[in-house]
């Protein structure tokens, strides 16, 4: 049967968020638990976004986000999927071809979580590996239980206007979505939304590709999570649950260049495991690669403003930074969490929420620290990702200079764990 747009209702909510991908989607849930209304909106089906196929990447929870996830309800949920970061080990190395194998530097960098925080700010991990499908999952589930969430997926969006006193989203089946504000998550594509408000996007591609997938291994990793720093760009080795049947497990982030990485991926299953074992090392024992093989293009973007009349970007769509870090969702997710927050306290003053003066804190709040963390991944990358012996030896001083400084590693944990600068409530684990 098909609806005739002109039977279907239209609907009224405080915020339209439109894309519901991990950053969007948390959005979405922390407005909706705050006595926000909201309506989320994406193109995709959350079937298709937590099919096993979709996305094989895990996503370091840092401490900071971590305190949010559990304050807006969708933590306990993925706690069961999530393994904890104890220790950090960084390395930097080369690839020996006559021997197959990756060989590593002395000077090294060992993080502890031990170390991070006395007291009250003593957290029993740095962060947490979790599988972006567990997160997904717990995040659609928490929004179907919440009253004040509709979502709308899969839907298009056929016209979105912005006037002076509201925002009417027209979908492409006719019903009309009016809001206050409207909120782009729609990712480092940044779908249409940024570009129909003319905000410009500077950046430049790395020339590389992220290369992922599952490693299992003969030992446990016990919570140690490895960076190993290759010319091609950084492999990182990052602790996951076991699998159900008991399986130790890790998950790869395999940066390369991009020519590189395409013939990698072209590579049949034993020219591939070994590639790839010469990179993890036998420090876990015997390794093999396991399940499909994904990719991501890396980039760097940090659009000129995030935000327009009635309308604020978050996420990837506002800024998008190289993995190295482990730290773009952790940005993402601050980003929402401020938003989160201006929202509210405007609503509860009886402001409004889409107005301009609310839009300018989140703005304000939001832009130093993704524009300095933007600066510090593209300095790691451009520094790590080479073989030139100058930099070489330069950036080993380095590493060790600061494994040799206590209250610098304790300086540089406090940023990885995101629990530095001026935090919003929900990161501080505060209610809105
Ligand atoms: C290899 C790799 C590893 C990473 N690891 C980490 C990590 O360990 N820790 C970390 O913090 N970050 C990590 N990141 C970064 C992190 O994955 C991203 O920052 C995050 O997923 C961005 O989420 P998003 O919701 O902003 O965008 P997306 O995930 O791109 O979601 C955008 C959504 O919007 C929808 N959409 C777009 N346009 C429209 C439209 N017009 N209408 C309707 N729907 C629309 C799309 O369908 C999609 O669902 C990693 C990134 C890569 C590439």
């Amino acid at each position: 049967m098909s609806v005739q747009p002109a039977s279907l209702p239209d609907i009224r909510a405080d915020v339209v968020v439109i894309g519901t991908g991990l950053i969007g989607a948390t959005l979405a849930v922390a407005l909706a638990s705050a006595g926000v209304s909201v309506v989320a909106i994406d193109r995709l089906a959350p079937a298709a976004m937590t099919d096993m196929r979709f996305d094989g990447r895990t996503t370091a929870v840092a401490w900071g986000a971590r305190r949010a996830l559990s304050r807006i309800g969708v933590w306990e949920t993925m706690a069961p999927h999530a393994e904890p970061i104890l220790d950090i080990r960084i390395s930097d190395g080369r690839l020996e071809p006559e021997r197959v194998t990756a060989a590593t530097s002395l000077l090294h960098l060992h993080f502890d979580h031990r170390e991070a925080g006395e007291g009250p700010d003593r957290a029993p991990a740095m962060g947490y590996i979790v599988e972006n499908r567990h997160m997904r999952l717990a995040l659609f589930q928490r929004l179907a239980a919440l009253p004040l969430a509709v979502l709308l997926a899969p839907a298009t969006i056929a016209r979105v206007e912005r006037g002076e006193h509201g925002v009417e989203t027209t979908l492409g089946d006719g019903r009309i979505v009016r809001a206050a504000l409207v909120v782009s998550a729609e990712g480092r594509g940044g779908g249409g939304l940024r570009e129909s408000a003319k905000i410009r996007v500077g950046g430049w591609s790395y020339g590389q590709m992220a290369i992922v997938c599952v490693a299992r291994h003969e030992r446990p990793h016990r919570g140690v999570a490895q960076e190993k720093f290759l010319p091609g760009g950084p492999f990182a080795i990052l602790p996951m649950t076991n699998d159900e049947t008991g399986a130790h497990r890790s998950s790869i982030v395999w940066s390369e260049r991009t020519d590189l990485a395409t013939a990698v991926l072209a590579l049949d299953d034993g020219s591939f495991a070994r590639e790839f074992a010469a990179r993890f090392g036998d420090h876990l024992g015997v390794v093999a690669p396991v399940g499909p093989r994904f990719h991501y293009p890396l980039s760097l973007s940090q659009a000129e403003r995030y935000v327009d009349r009635r309308l604020a970007l978050v996420g990837d769509a506002a800024h998008a930074i190289h993995p190295i870090a482990g730290q773009g969702w952790n940005l993402g997710l601050r980003d929402i969490a401020a938003l989160a927050e201006v929202v509210v306290d405007a609503k509860r003053l009886g402001l409004d929420i889409g107005g301009a003066n609310t839009l300018a804190r989140y703005e304000s709040w939001r832009r130093v620290d993704n524009l300095a963390l933007l600066a510090a991944t593209d300095a790691l990358n451009r520094l790590f990702s080479n073989d030139i012996p100058p930099l070489r030896a330069l950036r080993d001083l380095g590493l060790a200079a600061v494994n040799e400084v206590a209250p610098l590693r304790r300086f540089f944990m406090r940023h990885a764990m995101g629990v530095v600068g001026d935090l919003p409530k929900l990161v501080r684990g505060e209610p809105l």
